[in-house]
């Protein structure tokens, strides 16, 4: 696959997250707007909104752009997406015979804010990075016993909140928590003293199951909407006394963030990969029929207040052990029913090197080697006023299929009563 040219110049940039192969959806508005779909092409964004007011694109029987979330284009179900994916291309490439007609719906990316592209129905969080899990399992376990006997044989998680989940952007609050230091007897409720980032990919639920139905992997891979980037924002020290038996709770509830665009899986389609081979065989309903993961280079910037920012790690989702679409399958393997908007997060991905771990916890290694930056100031932990950054693309031949950043900052703690 190479580079789909656009009339829209600045698609064709090597360096651009959003050529004309990408085609991401996300939520912007001007000043004094209303909210409302768009594609980004470019340095632009394509008002769908207008697109649709204007004849030019029509999905259904009533407008689905004029609104500020993707869920009514996801409830049409999949040759709906198709046919607006092959729509789109027809309007933006190269020598489209209705350019003057979508040129004047094209909005300034640099005059846009974005938004939430979706109502985040539920939010379930996933464990399946190998490095990750063996990282602090080492960290916390010891070597032998890194890897929990369950973990080879099934995608873990826990159900997060859909509260909390807010878009690149988004300043964060240091959270407050019960903390107990080990050698302490009882816990304090304090700001977070050990507060991380978790480098994730996201993957967005756009058909529904009814309850009792189980799903096959490919059934699964087929109901997947989109990715976006994700920062599972992690308050290590509350997660360390509050994780057993039931795992995290108030440690990961208080923010999680994505990026604003949702790729769809159309646009990955030339990055499919395979996940790892398998130590231990996966019982069948969990067997991938075909690739499924992606090829995705990830990265984390780290930027001081008043500083500049600096990469501290990079990976790429090609490190995971099980795809979105063996996590869905197995979600739904209960009878548990998923719904349109379900947002599941792959699990931290960090890679086999030191400098491709995908958390501070990793980076630093609990502390104990933290991290010098540029101005020499060191980290073990997020401090206040700290911008943490993810970024991802898959890199095709002279283009790239990018997700836009996924960035926030944090706050100090508020600790009024
Ligand atoms: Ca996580």
């Amino acid at each position: 696959m190479s580079l789909m040219k656009s009339w829209v110049t600045s698609a064709n940039s090597p360096d651009t997250d959003f050529p004309l192969n990408n085609l991401p959806y996300g939520v912007f508005s001007r000043a004094g707007e209303e909210a409302r779909c768009g594609v980004a092409i470019g340095d632009y964004i394509v008002d769908m909104a207008a697109l649709e007011a204007a004849g030019l694109v029509t999905l259904g029987d009533e407008p689905v752009f004029d609104l500020p979330f993707w869920n009514d284009v996801m409830e049409l179900g999949r040759e709906a997406w198709a046919a607006l994916r092959a729509r789109l291309m027809q309007l933006l490439t190269e020598g489209a015979e209705e350019q003057a007609l979508v040129q004047p719906h094209l909005i300034p990316m640099a005059d846009a804010q974005l938004h939430m592209p979706l109502v985040v129905s539920e939010y379930t969080d996933f464990y399946a990075g190998r490095h990750h899990a063996t990282n602090v399992g080492t960290m916390f376990r010891g070597a032998e016993n890194a890897l929990p006997p369950n973990w080879l044989h099934i995608p873990i998680g826990y159900n997060g909140r859909a509260s909390t989940v807010v878009v690149s952007g988004t300043d964060i609050h240091r959270p407050m928590g019960q903390l107990k230091a080990p050698d302490a007897d009882l816990p304090v409720f304090g700001p977070c003293k050990r507060l991380d980032i978790e480098l994730e990919m996201g993957a967005i639920v756009g058909t529904s199951t009814q309850m009792g139905q189980r799903i096959s992997v490919a059934e699964a891979d087929a109901m997947i909407f989109g990715y976006v980037l994700l920062n599972d924002w992690s308050a290590r020290d509350i997660q360390a006394w509050e994780y057993q038996p039931l795992g995290p709770f108030q440690a990961k509830a208080f923010a999680t963030s994505i990026s604003p665009w949702i790729v769809t899986p159309a646009a990955l389609a030339p990055f499919r990969t395979s996940t790892p081979e398998r130590e231990k065989e996966l019982l069948p309903y969990l067997r991938e029929p075909a690739p499924m993961l992606f090829d995705i280079d990830l990265s984390i910037d780290m930027q001081p207040a008043g500083g500049a920012p600096e990469t501290i790690a990079r990976t790429n989702y090609n490190e995971m052990y099980y795809s979105a679409a063996q996590q869905l399958a197995h979600h739904a393997s209960s009878g548990c029913a998923m719904n349109a908007g379900d947002l599941l997060g792959s699990g931290t991905i960090s890679g086999a090197e030191k400098h491709q771990r995908g958390s501070l916890l990793e980076l630093s290694w609990g502390g104990k080697e933290p991290l010098t930056l540029q101005d020499g100031q060191s980290r073990s932990f997020i401090e206040d006023g700290d911008t943490l950054t993810l970024r991802g693309h898959a890199q095709g031949d002279g283009y790239r299929v990018g997700f836009g950043a996924c960035t926030g900052t944090i706050l100090p703690a508020i600790e009024t009563e």
